[in-house]
């Protein structure tokens, strides 16, 4: 509805009711207006507003009965319903801005997709014809000569027997516009527009895939979450959230699968969460197969899809067309209602966390969510995370255990190469051991997955003579040398250079490549296994659009023995005949200025591993590692999760680390060194005064990665047990403290990223 016609001294003739609107891209302006009679308003709608002489789009976070604002003017329209978001959605927004300190609109912008609060992008239409009936023989013999165009287009919609889309008409029989035009003033035919769905999987067929009989330790489980599923009243507690701990393998999907199935039977609707990366054409397919069953359609949300297709898959599920959405982090904010189910797989996933404003965390945000919505919610691992595995320990989660593959094939055998002893032999990047596994397989036609979380061919050069080491001129990092690009490369900043040949210091051409990356790894193997199909995947092969898929289709398909690649190959993949996998340096991630990297090298390793021996013959792993000895490593050795925990849990206690405290890292960052450094340390001062009991504040001290894009980086490291109260405290000592302009400041709360 328009109101434009309302002048804006006529408040009190209003129905008194009053809406408090945060304005669009304005920096988070907050103003009243008034809402005229009768006109239905609630928190999350958008509305349009009148701002000076134009209006603005803005989003209504209160409806109250009165205003202490003078001058109040009336909204102008209040867009249609199913442009907005439900009160629910709205809460999340503003929690997620106090908890994760950030601008209100920045954490709006999060829950409602561009596309959406724009309110620009309409559905695509397209023309139908219809047969309205067909001339008698004599008109259409007359037809045939004198308009033969328009005779084969009665003839062709004849045949079809149903409306056909006038651009189809046109290929099919040359029927243009103007043809179709004229039949329509004759009356034979009518022209109506319908609806299109821009669908990511338009041409693609699903075949029908039924539930599977779950064995006993799925069964379990599956029957501790049906009880999660029953209605609850209102007064009940919502329930409490489930931490599945199922090993590789285990069949933890067929689990989603099945309860989401139950909640869509109970007329109510579910999401599933996965990593970025784990989001594959094998996984929706999956999904997509088993619902086409029971004919349940499936959204997908993820962050390639075109504006068109977001908008479209937006809509399917604000319309209760799709009641199951899958998607990776953002989809927690899907605009579904009635809410049964939140399944969070991979939940110790570090991608789920977002490295911008708000910097919020799906699977935390999922858990809150499903708390609001009073829903259940199951969070999957083979490894959890230490967070969720301490609240399972605490009570506060419902821990299910799967300890067994499904029909019990066994873990992968794990073997540690020391390779302290290894560098001493003539091939140092892989051991001898692993290349005479390697030639197995290769000979019995078994596939193998080399893994080495690192790109390019070597990681740095170096000048034997003088010690220089090729720099990034804008990151505090050495260059790693790309050789199919013959670049040198810079892994921060994307820097490219010409490889020199000589030293560009000393100028001694003993200028020498340092390090391994996975395009050496390839590189090698292929040399000593001439006539094995040896294949890359990496962020640099990704680079091409389709290599993804077709290099894991042709893995797939067996038209490949060995695959080397980074952590893009780590994760949820089934390759029934991989029964080899070797991991090329396991202290990659291990020595790390990261309080988390023994946990991320466990759950990397376990990954990794679990990716050998999911088909009948047994699968072999080797591990190779210069700190063999390494808890980390030794644990993942014997699939002895608790084990890992243990250990790792007293590390965090003795050092007051997460999961008992939360850590927030501000970050000061500016192209100048001392003004980087100085407004560090005046933040650190500030902070002090006043700073909440409880919390621990480090001091100010360059980043780990000191330099990045040209800007030098500082970092401030608080922990605490109240991050609501830091967060608040933060945000008070923020605005009140001018920074020169050329220094950012960023807050992270619950920090993942600490480089
Ligand atoms: P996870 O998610 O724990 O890695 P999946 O659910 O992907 O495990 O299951 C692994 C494999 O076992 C899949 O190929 C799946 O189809 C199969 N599977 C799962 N549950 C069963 C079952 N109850 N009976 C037979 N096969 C199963
Ligand atoms: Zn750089």
């Amino acid at each position: 509805m328009r109101s434009s016609n309302q002048s804006d001294f006529a408040l009190e003739t209003s129905s008194g009711r009053f809406v408090r609107v945060i304005l669009d891209d304005s920096g988070g302006k907050i103003f009243d207006y008034a809402v005229p009679h009768g006109v239905e308003v609630s928190p999350g709608c958008r509305v349009r507003v009148p701002v000076r002489m134009r209006t603005l789009l803005g989003t209504v976070l209160e409806v109250t009965n009165s205003s202490e604002a003078s001058g109040v003017r009336f909204v102008s329209e209040v867009l249609k319903s199913d442009a907005g978001m439900n009160p629910t959605l709205l809460r999340l927004a503003v929690w997620m801005a106090d908890y994760y300190c950030c601008p209100l609109e920045a954490s709006l912008r999060s829950v409602l997709p561009q596309v959406i609060r724009k309110s620009e992008m309409t559905h695509q239409q397209r023309q139908m014809v219809r047969l309205v009936g067909m001339p008698d023989p004599e008109a259409m013999a007359a037809l045939e000569k004198r308009a033969p165009l328009q005779a084969a287009a009665l003839r062709a919609l004849e045949a079809a027997a149903a409306p056909v889309a006038a651009s189809d008409l046109n290929r099919r029989t040359d029927a243009s516009h103007a043809v179709v035009r004229a039949l329509e003033k004759k009356g034979w035919v009518a022209v109506e527009s319908e609806r299109v769905e821009r669908d990511p999987f338009r041409n693609e067929q699903f075949v029908e895939a039924p539930a599977l009989a779950l064995n006993p330790e799925q069964a379990v489980v599956f029957e501790r979450v049906c009880a999660a599923l029953e209605p609850i009243g209102p007064e009940a507690p919502a329930p409490k959230p489930f931490l599945l701990y199922g090993v590789t393998g285990s069949g933890k999907t067929e689990i989603y699968l099945q309860a989401i199935q139950k909640v869509l039977e109970q007329g109510r609707s579910a999401i599933m969460l996965v990593p970025e990366i784990s989001l594959t054409p094998q996984t929706v397919e999956r999904f997509k197969s088993r619902f086409a069953a029971t004919k349940h359609e499936v959204a997908v949300l993820h962050s390639h899809l075109s504006e068109g297709e977001r908008h479209d898959q937006w809509h399917r599920i604000k319309s209760g067309k799709a009641r199951i959405v899958i998607g990776a982090r953002s989809a927690v904010f899907a605009p579904l209602d009635q809410l049964g189910l939140i399944v969070v797989d991979e939940e110790h996933e570090p991608s789920y966390k977002q490295e911008e404003a708000p910097r919020y965390h799906g699977r935390d945000i999922a858990v809150l969510r499903a708390s609001l919505e009073r829903c259940a919610i199951l969070l999957g691992s083979a490894t959890p995370s230490m967070e969720s595995y301490h609240n399972s320990k605490q009570g506060k989660y419902e821990l299910l255990t799967i300890l067994n593959r499904v029909d019990d094939k066994k873990m992968p055998f794990i073997r540690i190469m020391d390779m302290r002893m290894e560098s001493k032999k003539q091939n140092p990047i892989i051991s001898s051991r692993l290349l005479t596994a390697l030639g197995e397989r290769i000979a019995k036609r078994e596939q193998s997955i080399l893994f080495l979380n690192r790109r390019g061919f070597s990681t740095s050069l170096l000048c034997e003579k003088c010690g220089y080491v090729c720099q990034c001129p804008n990151c505090s990092v050495s260059l790693t040398f790309h050789r199919a690009a013959n670049r040198i490369v810079c892994h921060i900043c994307g820097f490219l250079g010409v490889s020199p040949v000589k030293c560009p210091d000393c100028k001694d051409p003993g200028i020498r490549q340092k390090g391994t990356g996975t395009e050496r790894v390839e590189d090698v193997v292929q040399k000593l296994f001439p006539k094995a199909v040896v294949r890359r995947l990496d962020a640099d092969v990704m680079q091409r659009k389709e290599a993804f898929r077709e290099t894991l289709g042709a893995f797939r398909t067996g038209k490949i023995d060995v695959l080397v690649g980074t952590q893009m190959i780590a994760k949820g993949l089934h390759f029934p005949n991989v029964t080899l996998v070797g991991i090329i340096n396991a202290d990659l991630g291990l020595h790390m200025p990261d309080y988390r990297a023994g946990e991320r090298t466990f759950q990397l390793l376990t990954q990794v591993a679990g990716r050998a021996g999911r088909g009948d013959v047994e699968g072999e792993v080797f591990v190779q590692s210069y700190t063999p000895f390494s808890p980390a490593i030794q644990f993942s050795r014997h699939h002895d999760f608790e084990g890992f925990w243990d250990q790792e849990i007293d590390f965090r206690r003795q050092w007051d680390y997460p999961p008992f405290t939360h850590l927030t890292l501000v970050s000061i960052r500016s192209e100048h060194q001392a003004r980087a450094e100085l407004s560090a340390q005046t933040l650190a001062r500030r902070l002090a005064e006043g700073l909440p009991a409880g919390v621990i504040l480090g001091e100010a001290a360059p980043a780990p990665l000191e330099k990045s894009h040209g800007q030098f980086r500082y970092h401030l490291m608080l922990r605490t047990k109240s991050v609501l109260r830091l967060s608040r405290h933060l945000k008070a000592v923020l605005e009140k403290l001018p920074f020169p302009e050329d220094v950012h400041v960023s807050i992270d709360v619950d920090a993942y990223q600490l480089m």
